[in-house]
């Protein structure tokens, strides 16, 4: 399975680099100034290079990666501005300025990263036509122009850089967990659509209930018509399930030729209703293969939650022992009961 936190990772690296750049040059310009006998802005810098290797410490393993990106981010704007503002400092240190629109981008993401580069440009632009006054000459205005300029295309720059990446990512998020031939979501979200699904039902006090469906001698199906009209069988189930199901209703293929359905807000006797339903519409979807109709027929386990104790894989093996109950029984059925309970809806037995 593909990460699907590479935006993270790769965030973290970039925090990390910047840290150890930022190590070293607090310890570089902290030796200069202490050399300079400017001692207050040595001493500053020698605590943020500190500051650093606690930090770079943490950052290895952190989860909070954008409290620790602020933390190390608005230091970064602070001392920009501290530089361009000191009465010793060469015009040329603006430069710095230069750097915060991609530090910031890259660590806070595209909208914060777009208003604090804005912020922090800005700023440093202020304090540097207070600190020189306006631009006077043609060669003065000309180098503001230049800076101006070079910091709204990095801006720019960066900011569709992020966007790109951001979407890239998302693509691939949807990739890992999207079922390439019927469009559904596939089991990795599963187990995080429960967990917050549970959450719900167990605070608002609704019931859960959750569907197995597994369609009936689909090997025959393959063997008789080829493989791409199995394909297309499949195709046509998972469009059947979509149009019926509710939007609060997750759907996913769990592999093969089975459908695991999860339905907030639905009790078992809703969700046993509703699953014969889709039996009864499976048994008659019209499925024409090379001019001859495909009989097919389906077998689905229901069940509900019934305490907030119960996992997943609880809830999973009681629609499966009852998804069995139906294949053992003649198939084309389904079969509803709760975890533990003994007796069964359309359990003639039971
Ligand atoms: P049962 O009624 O007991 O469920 O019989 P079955 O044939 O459906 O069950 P079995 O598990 O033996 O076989 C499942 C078949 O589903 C095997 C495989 O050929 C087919 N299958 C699984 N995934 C795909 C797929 O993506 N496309 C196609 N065409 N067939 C698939
Ligand atoms: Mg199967
Ligand atoms: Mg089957």
């Amino acid at each position: 399975m593909p990460k699907l936190n590479q935006g993270d990772q790769q965030r973290r690296q970039v925090l990390l680099t910047l840290i150890v750049i930022t190590f070293f040059g607090g310890l570089f310009f902290g030796t200069l100034n202490w050399i300079r006998g400017i001692t207050a802005a040595a001493l500053i810098e020698f605590g943020f290079a500190l500051f650093c290797l606690g930090a770079f410490w943490f950052v290895r393993t952190s989860r909070r990666l954008y409290r620790w990106s602020l933390a190390v981010t608005i230091p970064w704007i602070l001392a920009v501005w501290l530089i361009v503002s000191m009465p010793a400092a060469a015009e040329s240190v603006f430069i710095w300025a230069l750097v915060l629109p991609i530090l910031l981008m890259l660590l806070l993401g595209r909208r914060p990263g777009l208003w604090l580069s804005l912020v922090s440009l800005a700023g440093a632009l202020l304090i540097a036509l207070y600190r020189f006054g306006l631009p006077q000459d043609a060669d003065q205005i000309a180098y503001t122009a230049n800076l101006v300029i070079a910091g709204l295309a990095i801006v720019a720059l960066s900011y569709v850089y992020e966007r790109s990446r951001e979407k890239a990512e998302q693509n691939l998020r949807h990739l890992a967990m999207t079922d390439a031939l019927t469009g559904l979501p596939n089991r990795t979200l599963l187990y995080e659509s429960f967990a917050r699904a549970k959450a719900l039902a167990v605070r608002q006090k609704t019931p859960l209930s959750l569907m197995l469906m597994d369609l009936d001698r689909f090997k025959e199906i393959n063997d008789e018509h080829g493989h791409d009209v199995g394909d297309r069988v499949l195709f046509q189930v998972a469009e059947l399930l979509r149009a019926r199901l509710r939007r609060a209703d997750l759907v996913t293929r769990m592999g093969g030729e089975e459908f695991l359905i999860l339905m907030p807000d639905t009790d078992l006797d809703q969700a046993a209703a509703l699953a014969e339903d889709l039996r009864r519409r499976i048994g008659a979807l019209r499925l024409e293969a090379h001019d001859q109709p495909v009989q097919l027929t389906t077998s689905i386990g229901v069940t509900e939650m019934t305490s907030a104790e119960q996992s997943f894989d609880s809830l999973l093996r009681q629609a499966d022992q009852n998804m069995y109950w139906c294949k053992e029984n003649g198939r084309d059925r389904v079969r509803a009961s709760r975890p533990g309970a003994t007796a069964a809806r359309n359990d003639p037995a039971g």
